[in-house]
């Protein structure tokens, strides 16, 4: 199993130091506290100073912290270090200023990292454009079921400074990091890491599609046992290549897993069972079988790859092939991820509202062989013509609602236009209950009615999960209404 303690990086005195905290909110406050409490002196700046900025700014100004509302941009006079929010723009003025006088900028990820206490739990780090989520979640299933303490944390909402300052012992922690967390963190060293998938994804914060992958990347900087990477990716550039530009640990090795049979130091899938051949005694000769394509939910191809490369970090980790079995069996997907709602008629109704750019949409369409295609929302500056193009031979029609639908009408007109399109004109919240309608219409028993929308849900409900429920709501009252 897992042996000797990741790469300790430089130890921080935080007494008397003058820290500058970016951000309110989620990361910031708890971070503002943590410092104050190992005696630095605390500044927290912030862009906003509406009431939820000054009823935090309150609570913390009562500990005897420093806060300045409504000036994100200057520089306090003094500080020695800044801990950023993850989600501020690198080319914000603060940061410039901190360059400028020689300020390291750390994110929440690092001020984690660099918390460890010597005993820590390694890290088994993910990212990915999609699927991070549920990775780590298989992941922490499997190491759970191979009786390690675990937990799933980071960018999934559970605080990495909570789980390195708690009081619950780990044995490791299964960790989703996002771009942004990563583009902070340049000292984390995991012990073994994933990049899943690489598709262009908050352009506008990381100024480019190279920035971008370069920030993914960073992940697997130092890792000692094994660097996890796509073997079957398209993109430019590809997770391989990332681990090829990467600085390791002497001894750690690149592990692909594929959706094809692996080929050895890879996991892959051969007749419906998943296999590895990269942990075990002569790979080129032998494969150990890990558990079988329908121990994975939903076992859709997309998902599959997931289940890959959490097993690849677990066995990495030195967990034994049945806990991998196990744990994968154990596991459920969170709500809104591909969720199977009802049948209706012999129509299958899912809810991937989770679904919200265009590559996740894609993989949801490549689990269906007819589908009726419910889409739509904010499309933060996409194109949607290779995911119709690749999708166009699935679609039995497709109902689109939402302030961007129009794009997504566009893309069907040039790469699918045999295909019915039904456009709501709507972005009401009732806009869903008849957009199911419409779907029902147009299926077929057989069918899928799938929403995976391809776009943001902000233009119409509060945040992808009220989408989904909307979306479930009206597909119980078709059920009702047939008695
Ligand atoms: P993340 O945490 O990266 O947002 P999730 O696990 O929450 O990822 O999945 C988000 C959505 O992305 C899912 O609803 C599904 O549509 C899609 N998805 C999941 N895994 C993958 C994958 N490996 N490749 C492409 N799309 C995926």
């Amino acid at each position: 199993m897992g042996s000797g303690q990741v790469t300790s990086s430089e130890p921080f005195d935080f007494q008397g130091k003058h820290v500058t905290v970016a951000g309110l909110g989620v990361s910031g406050v708890p971070a503002a506290k943590v410092l104050h409490g190992l005696g630095a002196t605390v500044t927290v700046v912030n862009d906003g100073a509406d009431e939820r900025a000054r009823a935090q700014a309150a609570e913390l100004e009562a500990l005897g912290i420093t806060v300045r509302l409504g000036d994100g941009d200057t520089l306090p006079e003094g500080t020695e270090l800044i801990v950023t929010a993850p989600g501020w723009k690198p080319d914000k003025p603060l940061f410039a200023a901190a360059e400028q006088a020689g300020v390291p900028v750390w994110g929440d990820v690092e001020l984690a990292w660099r918390l460890r206490g010597p005993d820590a739990a390694p890290w088994l780090a993910v990212t990915g454009t999609n699927g991070k989520t549920t990775t780590v979640q298989m992941l922490a299933s499997i190491l759970k079921a191979a009786g390690l303490r675990t937990a799933a944390v980071g960018n999934i909402g559970v605080s990495l400074l909570d789980a390195v300052l708690g009081e619950e012992r780990y044995d490791v922690l299964a960790v989703e990091l996002s771009s942004y967390q990563l583009h902070w963190a340049p000292s984390l060293r995991a012990h073994s890491a994933a990049v899943l998938n690489l598709a262009p994804d908050h352009l506008d914060w990381h100024g480019s599609m190279e920035a971008y992958a370069a920030d993914k990347g960073r992940i697997y900087e130092g890792n000692r046992v094994a660097c996890v990477y796509n073997v079957d990716a398209t993109d430019k550039p590809s997770t391989e290549d990332l681990v090829r530009e990467a600085d390791v640990e002497e001894g750690c090795r690149a592990v692909g897993f594929t959706l094809g049979t692996p080929a050895p130091s890879q996991l892959g899938v051969v007749e419906g069972i998943l296999v590895d051949r990269a942990f075990v005694e002569n790979r080129q000769k032998n494969a150990q079988e890990l558990a079988e394509v329908a121990d994975v939910d939903p076992p859709a191809p997309h998902n599959i790859a997931n289940a890959l490369a959490a097993a690849a970090l677990a066995r990495a980790y030195g967990v034994p092939a049945r806990a991998v079995r196990d744990g994968l069996r154990a596991f459920t997907p969170d709500a809104h991820r591909i969720a199977h709602v009802a049948d209706v008629d012999g129509v299958a109704y899912v809810d991937d509202s989770k679904a919200t750019n265009t590559h996740a949409a894609e993989a949801s369409l490549a689990a269906y062989e007819s589908i009726v295609w419910i889409a739509g929302g904010l499309a933060k500056g996409a194109a949607f013509d290779e995911l119709v193009a690749k999708s166009a031979k699935r679609l039995r029609g497709a109902v689109l609602i939402g302030a961007d639908r129009a794009l997504i009408r566009e893309a069907l007109a040039r790469h699918a236009p045999e295909v019915p399109v039904v456009d709501l004109d709507r972005t009401d919240t009732g806009a869903m209950r008849a957009a199911v309608r419409e779907a029902r219409r147009l299926a077929r028993p057989g069918d899928t009615v799938l929403l995976a929308p391809a776009c943001a849900s902000m233009d119409m409900f509060v945040n992808y999960n009220k989408r989904g429920d909307a979306f479930a709501d009206a597909v119980r009252e078709l059920g009702s209404a047939e008695g």
